[in-house]
């Protein structure tokens, strides 16, 4: 249901779950998806990243239980299903529940203990179009059993909870990013995340931005074994270069002065890889730094150069990611843009002036048709808080 405001979507939310269950909620949480601004292919390793929670999200209506039964009621996908919280394990019949399975599984192996409940989930974040809504449904689920079972866990251990299921029951081998940023984003805010040790803070926008993602409507299977190549690669440039810095552990911790200095240690196409990973790191602070001062325009051309170096460095771009960032940076107003995700197909991130959005869209939209014969979905984002009880 996109663009429906949030109190629609709650309150038709409540009247389905009365209908179903035949009582009211006791609790109602919004959980959103995600867009990340900078920081690409470095959280394994190590490095930064920089996502926001955004103005999409998946509302979870729950009622507590006597039992251990747990009744999941999905509305967008019109399915049902029941299990107990004395028997969890991945559902094949059921897939879409193994998010909340997953969670409850993980609360109580933490040593939590938990009531059933009934619920009712509805979402407007697009499923697999880069926003994460499975991180959504992860967090959203975890918090309301936090809320109805009082239990005394922190935000960023939900977040870990929640990972540790998408790893175990949903079988995707996620970073931390995505739930983190669901769990503990803030309204006009970005959140830098230390994806070594956790350590975040939020870092104001300037006002009058927006974040645009657009959707190449491309998937690729290579991006799946490129990725597992790319990460194979910052390893081997690691191993490498702890010959000559043995305090190095991740290529987080190279300075772009030690990868030159060291350059002949690497093979040529591992040697870009790292370049791409050292130079992230190394840009991110003065990134953020310019965030800071509300200078858009610095922060864009950070975007851009990290566009450019996971093109020619990195090279998990692919002509339809190109012909979208190249749209997108004819628009006056726009910032920067840059290939999110994995690559090889998937969504671009774009920072655009509130007041040039309606003619990006126009412009990004009618470009990419003409360049690819594709279509683009384009979704316009504002910097949300993280997840909580309506
Ligand atoms: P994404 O990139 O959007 O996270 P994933 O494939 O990781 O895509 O997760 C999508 C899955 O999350 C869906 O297949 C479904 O199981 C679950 N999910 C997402 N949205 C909803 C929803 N509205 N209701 C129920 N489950 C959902
Ligand atoms: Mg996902």
């Amino acid at each position: 249901m996109p663009n429906m405001s949030l109190r629609k979507r709650v309150s038709s939310l409540r009247d389905s779950f009365r209908q179903r269950f035949g009582s009211e909620p006791a609790v109602v949480v919004r959980a959103p998806g995600r867009a990340n601004l900078l920081g690409e292919h470095t959280d394994y390793n190590d490095g930064f990243v920089l996502p926001i929670a955004i103005d999409r999200s998946v509302l979870f209506a729950a009622a507590p239980r006597a039992d251990r039964q747990v009744v999941l009621h999905a509305l967008d996908l019109d399915a049902s299903t029941a299990f107990s919280l004395d028997d969890l394990a991945p559902s094949s019949a059921q897939p879409w529940s193994n998010y909340q399975r997953g969670v409850a599984h993980f609360l109580q192996a933490r040593g939590y203990r938990l009531q059933g409940l009934n619920a009712a989930l509805t979402s407007d974040v697009p499923i697999g179009s880069g926003l994460s809504s499975s991180a959504a449904v992860e967090v959203a689920a975890a918090f309301a059993f936090r809320a109805l079972n009082a239990l005394d866990i922190s935000l960023p251990d939900l977040a870990l909870v929640c990972q540790q299921a998408e790893h175990e029951f949903a079988g995707v081998p996620c970073g931390i990013m995505d739930q983190f940023v669901s769990a503990l984003g803030r309204r006009g805010h970005a959140l830098l995340l230390d994806c070594r040790n956790l350590a975040y803070e939020h870092v104001p926008l300037p006002a009058g931005v927006r974040v645009v993602v657009c959707d190449t409507g491309v998937r690729r299977e290579l991006a799946g074994s490129e990725y597992r190549v790319r990460r194979a690669q910052c390893e081997e440039a690691v191993r490498h270069l702890q010959a000559v810095l043995p305090g190095v552990q991740a290529l987080r911790d190279v300075t772009p002065e030690q990868l030159a200095e060291h350059r002949a240690l690497l093979p040529e196409v591992v040697y870009r890889r790292a370049r791409h990973v050292v130079l992230a790191t190394a840009r991110m602070g003065q990134a953020v730094a310019a965030l800071r001062l509300g200078d858009a325009v610095a922060f864009g051309q950070a975007m851009r150069d990290c566009h450019a170096s996971l093109r020619d460095d990195y090279e998990v771009s692919c002509p339809e990611l190109e012909a979208l960032v190249d749209a997108a940076n004819e628009v006056e107003g726009c910032y920067g843009s840059r290939l999110t995700g994995a690559g090889f197909g998937g969504c671009t991130v774009s920072l655009v002036a509130a007041d040039a959005v309606s003619e990006f869209e126009r412009h990004v939209v009618q470009r990419y048709r003409q360049q690819t014969g594709r279509e683009t979905t384009v979704i316009v984002c504002a910097a949300e808080d993280g997840v909580g009880a309506i």
